[in-house]
């Protein structure tokens, strides 16, 4: 399998080179250069199988020429096997049509331990025959950083340097960062907000001789590989609701559109996805976008779901590419036109490629709020403040009577405990397999936001590890 990027300007690369990339070099997002399809007696081959199996399955076509089925099946067994669940990604019944799937049971309580786990074990496995380092830089709102920092934590070759907003993530949120405190790992708390940390983190993928001298890498959802393991639950969860002999539908909590975009893959692949229920809180823009072909930029509001305070969505950016035609250089030319007036205007003619597929709900915090005290009264499930927006749109969904609607449920209740708290009187325990997260010492550096600070501290910390 060969990657093009989303602008057309960048080599093409196989699978390997295109995880430990991240972006691409003309900074573009790579995307398989064609969409691998699965027919009818493939997808019901899957029923039955196990979560690694099916995983294997599904995520095959993708890393053809790097990985053999056994190797990615060793990755997929050790991955999957720090779940806490036996089935990886159980699914609950809510009512007769609403299921939730959720997907944290891994070590970090939010679904990002689904792809990260996995891509930890591919940039070791990667980098086995490389004389090469690997400096892994990202900026996170709260639950990036602990779910990327859990999966590379001790890992030779590689160091991450995390970067998150001083006194803007929860207490929890920053304990599962900075309480790790193994000789790779670095959380730096920078003294601005998340899109400071972020901007920060661009500037240095642009600096190019200092990109290439520490060979900088990405661990958001920019890389491909993160959004390949996300497909694999969309496969997992249909074939046991019926697929492919009945078709299934998806609300997603989105605010980068990566976990979303996975299941525009899936369906891509031939999944029969009924629809894809774009759900966003009242940071809008890919309601807007998808409703009223109005992709334009306005100020954050924060919210009780802070990893969907969004607004400029990276991964979009690949559904774009497609609706494009696939055309790179008439997307990078939308694109430039977008960074400088932080508009962009998604003609109906475009949007019809995708409109029956995708349909989009803003949820605002009222809404939330009721979600949540219908799901512990009416199902007696807790549901943190994201897969709340998620079920509150797939609720008010139109959608035929017999199509079952699944809500991927994102984070444990218990990694927002107050919000839950708050609408629905019940305190969420943590689980025993985060410990005794608030007796364990911490540490971290406090930067400002600059550059030379920033860079100089990676160079002070490889430096001292190599
Ligand atoms: C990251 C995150 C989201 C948003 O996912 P995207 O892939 O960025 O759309 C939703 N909920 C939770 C709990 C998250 O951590």
């Amino acid at each position: 399998m060969q990657y093009v990027s989303t602008r057309g300007a960048a080599p093409r690369m196989g699978f390997e080179d295109v995880t430990l990339a991240g972006l691409a070099s003309d900074g573009g997002l790579y995307v398989p250069e064609s969409w691998p399809g699965f027919s009818r007696d493939e997808i019901a081959a899957l029923k039955g199988l196990s979560y690694v199996d099916t995983a294997v399955a599904v995520m095959r076509p993708f890393v053809a020429g790097a990985l053999t089925d056994e190797e990615l099946k060793g990755l997929c067994e050790t991955a999957y096997g720090r779940f806490s669940h036996a089935a990886v990604v159980p699914l609950k019944q809510l009512d007769h049509r609403q299921w939730v799937m959720e997907l944290f049971h891994g070590p970090t309580l939010a679904f990002k331990d689904v792809a990260l786990q996995l891509l930890g074990l591919l940039f070791e496995r990667f980098l086995r025959d490389r004389d090469t380092h690997l400096t892994i830089v990202g900026a996170t709102s709260g639950d990036t950083g602990s779910a990327a920092i859990d999966a590379v934590a001790g890992r030779a070759k590689i160091d991450i340097f995390m970067l998150h907003p001083k006194g803007r993530v929860s207490e929890v949120q920053r304990r599962q960062m900075t309480t790790v405190l193994a000789p790779n790992v670095h959380n730096i708390a920078i003294e601005g907000s998340f899109d400071d940390a972020q901007a920060l983190v661009k500037a240095m993928f642009a600096h190019q001789s200092f990109a290439t001298r520490y060979n900088i890498a990405a661990v958001n959802s920019i890389n491909w590989a993160r959004l390949m393991a996300q497909v694999v639950y969309y496969f997992y969860s249909a074939v046991r609701l019926g697929a492919p002999d009945r078709p299934v539908a998806f609300s997603v909590p989105t605010g980068n559109f990566g976990d979303v975009f996975a299941g525009y893959v899936a369906s891509k692949m031939g999944l029969p996805v009924a629809k894809l229920i774009v759900a966003t809180n009242v940071n809008d823009i890919l309601h807007r976008a998808l409703s009223a072909g109005d992709y334009s930029v306005g100020t954050v509001t924060p919210t009780a779901a802070p990893s969907m305070d969004i607004q400029v969505s990276s991964n979009f950016e690949r559904l774009l590419f497609d609706m494009h035609g696939r055309d790179g250089a008439a997307l990078a030319a939308s694109m430039r036109g977008f960074e400088e007036t932080k508009k962009l205007a998604i003609p109906a003619a475009m949007r019809g490629e995708v409109e029956g597929l995708f349909a989009s709900t803003r949820v605002d915090a009222d809404r939330m709020a009721l979600a949540m005290r219908w799901g512990q009264d009416k199902a007696g499930e807790l549901l943190d403040p994201h897969t709340a927006i998620g079920f509150a749109a797939a609720q008010d969904a139109d959608l035929p009577a017999d199509v079952p609607v699944v809500t991927l449920a994102t984070a444990h209740p218990a990694k927002f405990g107050d919000a839950v708290e708050r609408a629905t009187g019940v305190r969420p325990t943590l689980p025993g397999r985060v410990g005794n997260l608030f007796e364990r010492e911490e540490r971290y550096a406090t930067l400002p936001a600059t550059m030379e600070a920033i860079e100089g501290f990676v160079a002070d910390q490889v430096g001292a590890d190599a």
